[in-house]
């Protein structure tokens, strides 16, 4: 193996060893196994590739300047897990499970793992229906899958603001529908929208409530927060938006550690464009500055353009924590 630990983007590499157990419908998940990355064998028929029955999770792992090798609330990506297994009638995968097939997948792929603040290790679980249905009705037989990359830093020359785009011509999810778990459908539906903000120069779409069109849900796949003064708030855990283990840490964070009062409620969008700072989280980026949101045709610059003080205060807190270079209050960071 040889990879330029220095090169890595976010695009996938794979590794040498991946995990699967499976599951029969009605019965318990059985033990699992390591095996070498390799293809899977599925029938054309298989309820995920027809109905989409499946869900994904990811989460990264660390080394620290002192070699060890660190997870961050992993148990959160487990429970998270089971909840969306439940929304779509598959069994649900035991934490105990879960944490062990990551860590053993972590383990046997060390060498995989970038040096501190050179990246980390991707780990990807997934749980599919992966037996044959004709009729719409869950698969007879179910695949718990974890999978890893290499991922570089997602800000590479240090952070730097976002530019988003409000889009009225797409909601990602409703109330009441799925859009709190990581089904995998709800990804797909997302890659036009992110294509049409790209295309008119934004990195990505700021998505608003499908009831009054008014409300701030999420910004393409990460949670939303605005800072007014000395308060952080972020849009409410409705059903329609995904319960980020980042957004969770953040608000934690935000209170224990900087003493901001945090509000989880409805953020609409004319109230976030008089915010002091906004950015977004999760898994990939951590946290994102935003430093321009398009609404109806104008741009709205937030912080001067630049990366506001309390948001790169928050995310360089957090990476230090994750990284294990700052102690970890909160037993956060597990180690492998
Ligand atoms: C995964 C995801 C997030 C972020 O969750 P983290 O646990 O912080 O990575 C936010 N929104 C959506 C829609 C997601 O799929």
């Amino acid at each position: 193996m040889s990879i330029d630990f220095g090169e890595l983007t976010f695009s996938f590499t794979p590794t040498r060893t991946m995990f699967i157990a499976r599951c029969e419908l009605g019965d318990e998940w059985q033990p699992g196994e390591l095996q070498p990355f390799q293809n899977l064998e599925l029938s054309p028929a298989a309820c995920v590739l027809n109905y989409g029955q499946g869900l994904f999770e990811g989460l990264k792992a660390y080394r620290a300047d002192d070699g060890r090798i660190l997870l961050f609330r992993p148990a959160m990506n487990a429970a998270r897990l089971r909840a969306g297994c439940r929304r779509l009638s598959m069994p649900p995968v035991p934490e105990e499970l879960f944490l062990s097939a990551v860590r053993d997948v972590v383990s046997e792929n060390s060498d995989y793992i970038p040096p501190n603040n050179d990246g980390a290790l991707y780990i990807r679980p997934l749980v599919f229906g992966s037996g044959a249905i004709l009729g719409v009705a869950p698969a007879p037989e179910f695949a718990f899958l974890v999978y890893a990359s290499p991922v570089g830093p997602y800000f590479k020359g240090g952070l730097s603001p976002i530019r988003l785009l409000v889009t009225r011509d797409f909601h990602r999810a409703a109330p009441k529908g799925t859009g709190g778990v990581k089904a995998i459908g709800n990804y797909a539906p997302g890659m036009l929208p992110s294509s049409h903000a790209k295309r008119k120069g934004y990195a990505e779409v700021v998505y608003l409530d499908a009831v009054e069109e008014r409300y701030i849900e999420e910004v393409g796949a990460a949670n939303f927060f605005a800072i007014f003064g000395d308060t952080l708030v972020t849009p409410a855990l409705s059903g329609s938006i995904l319960s980020g283990v980042t957004r969770d840490s953040v608000l934690q964070l935000a209170a224990e550690r900087f003493g901001l009062k945090v509000e989880e409620r409805d953020v609409s969008i004319d109230e976030a464009l008089g915010a002091d700072e906004l950015f977004c989280s999760g898994t990939a980026a951590v946290i994102s500055p935003i430093g321009c949101i398009n609404y109806e045709g104008q741009d709205h610059q937030f912080s001067g353009g630049e990366v506001g003080p309390r948001t790169r205060a928050l995310y360089e807190a957090l990476t230090a924590i994750q990284h294990g270079d700052a102690p970890d209050e909160f037993g956060w960071v597990v180690e492998v």
